[in-house]
């Protein structure tokens, strides 16, 4: 019956849903505008617990799970992650349950069913119904399917059926007549714990299965607290039961069943928090009964050394048996709100979860178990198959014996022939009756008789032929509830969705190439744009290298000239070239200013000095105009004129013959004739009369020098 069997752990999550306005406005001063006490870091699993009245220097609570969802994550992130191996296993074989636990409002419904309507918001049931029946369209074609579902709540302590056909009135939607049956529980070696006389439908399609769900939502009890209007006072479960058969290697048929629990649980909060009283109140407590014996079994398995595990304390707990240290593979999601009012509420949900990765599952193949549905459907319809191959050889007497396989056209076929048969045995006995009729030799009596016979034989023909017709119709609808592989799902919508699947995935491959290459031709171009920073950088440090070099030949040579200057040029001086520097704005060079003053700021000859070289006051003028005393002379004090005074002649003969010209004298001989030729006048002071100087000897000297000249030229 059982094939792989390993140990599991059960897997725990944790979602955080997002501050609801009402929360959102009491928690507005929250550093970061996000407010809450529950801090999720995703990559590592990790849920930090801030306490806001914790005194300073508490430590903050952290614990770790298998996966965590913070308020900002999508329902399909949680669903693909976490629940999809989960259903996967289940179409394999195995058992699965899903059980969302936590404070009522804090997002189990929402996660479990989520808004149906919107495909972004769709929660794990409707995507485990999506992916169930679009699974069983892909598989291999020899593989059968047989999909069943279950709705119940445990309300105060009592399971109720949700699909209860005496509930829902038929044809006329939303109206029920009367509550739903009370269930019991029964426990059997060979299926365990089970639900005695809990309805069973078998779905053939995604729309079946979510018009179950739709029925058995209508009558769920649902009440309204403090908390959450629509909070749910009642432990749900969805059960979901997925038959497969196929030949397997000794060639039999083997079948599998995957038996899918979908749990939403009551709010796990402490009663006197949702401000209940009366009959709210037992309620209440009833509801806590499953909860805490929920918590103790966890506690149980999770501790693993206490040999008892209180399974038997409440409804809730045998029907999860199997789920929690049993047969199956288990998900438990953990919902937390961010409010800092619920931070006790939700550091005990986070307690129950880390205690809940503990418990170690058995999972195994629920191989050909007794009480397989399938294996009674496929024995109905061979035996209606054989029915019906009976009449229809009886018919035809064309039947062989032994004939095996007996597919639909086959079925078709046959039926038409013996339609056919049939009609021709009703042409042939009315004709043998018309003929009966005119038959002027019979007797009345006789007549009668066979006429009578021929009427019975039409009555069985027409017996026959209704229970045949009945026997096809039980045979066709016990058929197609049978899903086959890769074929048989009639759902139109599955089959869109498998296009659209497929479609999806295509597009997403196109755009991860398209992506591929935008992503290798960007890549390219950083490297090159790398690359050019690199020797940007590298020109950069080498032009800087330079610069340093010249500024520190510029300071020694600044130092150099420094010391020059302080060492060599007296201060004055330097005071006096300094003063003469200025700062050239547009060369932006200093510069030395022109010594000299330019024309323009050179002084204007007085008024007073007209046509004197300098100003000569009156009384000089007059003077000057007189000839009076040289000394009111103001120009001309020096005469470049030549002397008039007649030249001064000298006779050769008197010379000593020694100093003749045509005779070469020795220069110590000639000096007294160069004494006398040089004395020129150069200048005279203006004081002396130009009347006195007719006797200088200069002028002499010059006036023989100019005589002689020519007399020796010639
Ligand atoms: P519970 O079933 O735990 O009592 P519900 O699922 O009814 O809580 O959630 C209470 C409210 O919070 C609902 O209005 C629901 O839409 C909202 N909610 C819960 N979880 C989320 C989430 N992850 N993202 C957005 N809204 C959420
Ligand atoms: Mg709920």
């Amino acid at each position: 019956m059982s094939k792989v069997k390993s140990s599991e752990t059960v897997k725990v999550v944790v979602r955080c849903r997002p501050l609801n306005r009402k929360e959102a406005a009491g928690v507005t001063g929250t550093p970061g505008g996000r407010g809450g006490i529950v801090e999720m870091d995703v990559h590592r699993g990790q849920v930090v617990l801030r306490n806001p009245r914790a005194l300073p220097g508490e430590p903050q609570k952290t614990f770790t799970f298998d996966s965590v969802y913070d308020a900002s994550s999508r329902q399909r992130d949680l669903y693909d992650e976490t629940v999809r191996p989960l259903i996967h296993s289940v179409l394999d074989g195995f058992n699965g349950t899903i059980f969302a636990y936590g404070q009522t409002g804090t997002g189990k419904t929402y996660t479990m069913q989520g808004a149906w309507l919107e495909p972004e918001r769709r929660g794990v049931i409707p995507n485990a119904f999506e992916h169930v029946f679009t699974q069983i369209s892909r598989s291999p074609a020899d593989r059968q399917y047989l999909v069943r579902a279950s709705y119940l709540e445990i309300y105060r302590e009592e399971i109720r059926d949700l699909l209860d056909p005496n509930v829902h009135t038929p044809h006329v939607p939303n109206v029920h007549t009367q509550s739903p049956h009370t269930l019991e529980l029964r426990e059997s070696p060979e299926s365990g714990v089970y639900v005695r006389d809990l309805t069973s439908c078998v779905c053939k399609s995604v729309k079946e299965i979510e018009e179950l769900m739709n029925l058995g939502n209508q009558v769920r009890s649902v009440g309204a607290t403090d908390m959450n209007e629509h909070s749910s006072r009642s432990h749900t479960l969805f059960l979901i039961t997925v038959e497969c058969s196929q030949t397997g290697p000794d060639g039999r048929q083997h079948i599998r069943v995957g038996r899918l629990n979908l749990v939403d649980l009551a709010g796990s909060e402490r009663q006197a928090k949702t401000g209940v009283r009366g009959e709210r109140l037992k309620e209440a407590a009833k509801i806590n009964l499953s909860l805490s014996a929920l918590g103790n079994v966890i506690s149980a398995l999770a501790d693993g050394r206490s040999g008892h595990v209180p399974y038997r304390d409440s409804k809730l707990t045998r029907l999860l048996q199997d789920s929690l240290g049993g047969n199956a593979k288990t998900v438990m999601v953990a919902t937390l709100g961010p409010a800092p009012q619920h931070y006790e509420e939700t550091l005990t949900t986070l307690r129950y979860a880390n205690r809940a990765k503990n418990i170690k599952n058995q999972p195994r193949v629920n191989e050909d178990p007794k009480d397989a549905l399938l294996r009674e459907f496929q024995k109905e319809i061979a035996r209606l198959r054989a029915q019906l191959s009976h009449r229809e050889g009886r018919g035809k007497h064309r039947k062989e014996e032994g004939e095996e396989g007996w597919d639909r056209e086959g079925d078709e076929e046959g039926e038409e022939e013996v339609e056919k048969e049939r009609k021709l045995q009703k042409e042939r006995l009315e004709e043998e009756n018309k003929a009966i009729r005119e038959d002027g030799s019979l007797l009345a009596v006789e007549k009668q008789r066979l006429l009578g016979e021929k009427e019975i034989m039409m009555g069985d023909l027409r017996k026959e032929r209704d229970t045949t017709e009945q026997l096809t119709a039980k045979y066709k609808a016990m058929e197609s509830k049978l899903l086959v592989g890769g074929r048989n799902i009639m759902d139109h919508t599955s089959e869109q969705q498998k296009t659209l699947e497929t479609r999806r995935q295509e597009i997403a491959e196109q755009e991860v190439e398209a992506k591929t290459k935008k992503l290798k031709k960007l890549y390219a171009k950083l490297q090159c744009v790398k690359a050019e920073i690199q020797d940007v950088n590298d020109e950069h440090v080498r032009s800087r290298q330079e610069l340093e070099q010249t500024q520190n030949q510029l300071t020694r040579e600044l130092k150099f000239k420094y010391l020059i200057i302080e060492n060599f040029i007296p201060p004055e001086e330097k005071n006096k070239i300094l003063n003469r520097l200025t700062l050239d704005p547009e060369e932006d060079q200093w510069k030395f200013q022109l010594l000299t003053p330019s024309e323009s700021q050179m002084k204007k000859r007085l008024a007073s000095a007209v046509g004197y070289k300098r100003p000569i006051s009156q009384y000089a003028r007059v003077a000057l105009a007189m000839g009076a005393h040289s000394r009111y002379r103001a120009e001309n004090i020096l005469f470049l004129e030549l002397d008039m005074s007649p030249p001064t002649t000298v006779s050769l003969d008197h010379w000593p013959s020694e100093v003749r010209p045509n005779c070469s004298p020795s220069p110590t001989d000639n000096a007294p004739y160069r004494e006398r030729a040089t004395r020129v006048r150069k200048s005279r002071s203006w004081c002396q009369a130009p009347r006195a100087i007719t006797s200088s000897s200069s002028t002499v000297s010059l006036a023989t020098h100019s005589t002689a000249t020519p007399s020796t030229a010639q």
